[in-house]
Parts: structure tokens; sequence; C-alpha cells
């Protein structure tokens, strides 16, 4: 096998990495764990398990407890399962095209949204003399896939008939689970309590029932059923910024870089790209080895700040592609004195919600734009 140049300990690489914080992962579990008791968790490790590293947070996860995995497209469970994960994986998202053999080639759940992409899949299932594992999808409100709530007997109907197929849950997603306002959420609990009636009354079997989201699990106990897939939480981040914060998680998530360059530059020099930045004062300039290529918004430039020997400093100028400047005033820093990004240093933090909050966007959003071209470096207690 080729060996990553990430992996090659005698190539000094520019030093930005990705630090992720497996004691802050694990106690997030644990606080989960306390808050969910014997229901089954499956974690969401969809996009790079939101900027983290899909296959080693999966591993770790898994590790700490989460019963199973879910991602959203078959790519995704195929790394996991490449990667020598067993744990149940449930692709999430739709199917496209001709991938339901490959679900069963990897022992893969897979999500069946309409009557006619079932029957599919129990074809696919008997062509190939094996059985498949599949979740029925119950759109309850949120509009994106599934087989609406009023038509979700049909569906249920089709699985009865289904031969090759075993039903391992049912599940629908809340539209707005992180509202202050509680109504529509409660009335998309209402509809998936309401279409899962058929069961009893047709004699048979409950599935298991999900459709809590992390902002489920915090704002809606009633809708923890017999699973959640809570995503963000695990990473210690809220869902929004009005959300009941019931759990108490930490942000497992650093962006570190180094001072790559100094200098002085005089009153009236501009800085970076389309000079939207200029020196009001005699100033001390540093270049940072970070850029928007690796995720860090361009749309940050003239707002965010960073952390050098714990004091907060502005970005100034635009966000280049590979790197970006700060300005440091009167104050001193080396090359190679350490930069944060994102997370602490000293006292200060800067926070996934505050870049979030100076992009108009949210932290979902900053975390899984961090681009694969960082490395990513797995951090506890005594190494
Ligand atoms: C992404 C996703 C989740 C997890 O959402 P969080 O808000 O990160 O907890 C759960 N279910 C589905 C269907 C998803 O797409």
């Amino acid at each position: 096998m080729i060996q990553s140049v990430f992996d090659d300990g005698s190539i000094a690489m520019r030093p930005t990495v990705i630090e992720v914080d497996l004691d802050a992962l694990r106690d997030n579990v644990a606080r989960l764990r306390e808050r969910v008791g014997k229901t089954r968790i499956m974690a969401s490790v969809k996009a790079n398990a939101y900027g983290h590293g899909l296959v080693r947070t999966a591993q770790e996860l898994l590790r700490f407890g989460v019963d199973e995995l879910g991602v959203a497209f078959l790519e995704e469970g195929i790394m996991l399962r490449r990667a020598g994960i067993t744990a149940p994986v449930l692709v999430l998202g739709g199917i496209i095209g001709n991938q339901i053999a490959h679900f069963l080639e990897y022992d893969l759940q897979i999500t069946a949204s309409s009557v006619y992409k079932l029957r599919q899949i129990d074809e696919t299932a008997a062509a190939m003399g094996i059985r498949a594992q599949v979740q029925l999808k119950i759109d309850t409100g949120m509009g994106r896939i599934g087989i609406r709530h009023e038509n979700a007997a049909q569906l249920f109907d089709a699985m009865q008939e289904a031969r090759h197929c075993d039903l391992r849950g049912v599940f629908s997603h809340f539209a707005s689970s992180h509202d202050p306002d509680k109504s529509f959420t409660r009335l998309q609990l209402a509809r998936f309590l309401d279409v899962l009636e058929y069961f009893p009354g047709n004699g048979l079997p409950m599935p298991i029932r999900h459709i809590a989201n992390s902002a489920a699990v915090l704002q809606h106990p009633e809708a923890t059923l017999d699973m959640v897939r809570p995503g963000i939480i695990l990473y210690g981040v809220y869902p929004g910024p009005a959300v009941d914060r019931s759990v108490e998680i930490r942000p497992v998530l650093s962006m570190k870089t180094r001072v790559v360059y100094f200098k002085v530059v005089l009153a009236g020099a501009s800085i970076g790209y389309d000079h939207t930045w200029t020196a009001e004062k005699n100033t001390r300039i540093v270049t940072l080895p970070v850029g928007y290529g690796d995720g860090y918004a361009r749309s940050l430039s003239n707002h965010a700040e960073v952390l050098i020997n714990g004091r907060r400093y502005p970005i100034v100028g635009r966000i280049s592609m590979d790197q970006c400047m700060v300005d440091i005033g009167q104050d001193s820093a080396y090359t190679g004195d350490e930069v944060v990004l994102i997370g602490g240093q000293g006292e200060e933090r800067i926070s996934v919600e505050e870049l979030a909050s100076y992009c108009d966007t949210i932290p979902y959003e900053i975390l899984t734009m961090l681009n694969t071209r960082v490395p990513r470096k797995y951090v506890c207690q005594g190494g």
C-alpha cells in the first residue's frame, strides 16, 4: 500500500493540523449515554465525521460505546467496512441508480423511501441470493426524502410482501427540533407515532423506531424512542444558539497552525488581495500557512480572530487560498509560534459558533468545510 505523505514522519509538513481531542469525544458520549440510558445510539459520522475524520472517529465512537453508525452516502459506508468496522451502518440518504448490489455486498443498511425503491431492493436481493437489511423512511414534515406519512401504510404493506428484506427499523427526521417553538416538532412526532400504529394494528412486532437528532435529544426527551441519531453534540457543539444545553458537552476539534513569516508594515500599507485592509499606523503583521483551500472560509476575512500567546488578534485583509495575515499590533510573535484558529489557548477560546456567526452560517458548515488537505491528529491524555 502506498503510504500517505501525512503518515511519513520523515517529511516536515506545513504546521497546519486539525486536532481531535479523544478525551472530549469520550466524555461527550458518556454524557449522552447518561441522558438516554439503554436506548441505542446511532452516531452520525457523515461528511468525514463532521470534519473530524471518518474512519478513526467512527472507530473511537464505537470504542466509547455508541451502538451503530449513520452515514449519508454509500461510499462513506464502504469506507467504514473497508477499514474493518463491523458495527451496523445505516446509509441515511436515498439510493441512486444501480447502488443496491453494493449495499448488499458490504452489509450496509439501506433506506427505502418509496414502494418502488423497496421492490428494487427486494429484486436485487433475490437475484443475489442474500437478504437486504432495510430501514423505512417516513416524511413527517421535513420534505426531503421518505414516503409521506399519510401514505406510510403502502410502504409497510410492500414490506410484508418483500421476501428478501429484513426490516431493521422505521425512521423519520425533524425539520426544526432546535427551535425554541416546539410545536412543529411535536406535530412531526405525533404523525410518526400515529403511522407506527400500523404494526400493533396488524399483529406485527414493533420495529426499532428512531427520529431524534441532537437537538431533539436536548429538547424533546419524549422523542428518544428506541434509538437516537445524534451528530453534532457528539463533537461537542450545540446544534443552535437557543437550544437547551441540557447535556454538558465540550468541543472535540481544534485547528492550529504556526507563524511562518513576520514583518513590520508602515502606516498606509495595504494587506492581501484587493487591498481590503490598510494599516492606520505602523504595525506588525504575521503570515499563517492556512487559507480557504483548507476550509478556513474566505468570508472570515477581516472578521475572524486567532489566538497567539493566549491573546486574540484579528485576521486582516482577504484570506487567500493557502495563506492569511494577522495584525499583532505592537506585540511580538516569532516564526514557529503556535496559532489557534479554532479551539482554546491559555484562557481564550475561538468556537465554531463564533466563526459561523461571522460567515452567516451554522457550526455544522464550519466543521464540514474543513478540507482533507489538513491532516487530522488524534490526541488523548498520555498520548
Ligand atoms: C445528519 C443527520 C442526523 C444528525 O443530525 P445532528 O443535528 O448532527 O444531530 C440525524 N439524522 C439524519 C437523517 C441526518 O441526516
